[in-house]
């Protein structure tokens, strides 16, 4: 049987994408959810991961939070990895632990980019406005 795609860079085609890394993510025991609540966030239970996306935001760019969110799982599930920024949580936040912050960030971002190459999802150069979008606002801050 012949694969049909959709138009590059038509909303099928987004959505088709976003729907591959959602089911990769339920094959890994993380649930994603759309909702209407602004900031897309990923929430830890004992046992499972939650990733909420805003609906609102168009799929590419839901594509690109997801990986992102995708990304924090992995770190998370990395031992070493997890030992390094586990201080990062901490409420009084020095200078280092903003920069280590911001260093998360950046490999959040770099673990969902890898995910998508390795399982052949589609990254528009959206993908690089998107990542540079999110990690000014957590630069600003600092
Ligand atoms: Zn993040």
């Amino acid at each position: 049987m012949k694969t049909v795609y959709s138009q590059p860079n038509s909303q099928e085609f987004w959505q088709e994408q976003l729907d591959k890394v959602v089911a990769q993510c339920e094959a890994r025991d993380i649930e994603v959810n759309v909702g209407s609540r602004k900031e897309n966030m990923l929430l830890i239970y004992e046992d499972r991961y939650v990733i909420w996306l805003n609906s609102r935001v168009k799929p590419e760019t839901r594509l690109y939070l997801l990986l992102h969110e995708l990304g924090h799982v992995f770190i998370l599930r990395d031992k070493k990895l997890i030992t390094k920024f586990s201080r990062v949580n901490s409420k009084a936040k020095s200078l280092s632990l903003k920069i280590l912050e911001i260093e998360e960030e950046v490999l959040a971002w770099h673990m969902g980019e890898q995910f998508a190459r390795k399982n052949d999802i589609y990254l528009g150069p959206g993908f690089l406005l998107c990542k540079a979008k999110c990690l000014k606002t957590y630069i600003s801050s600092v």
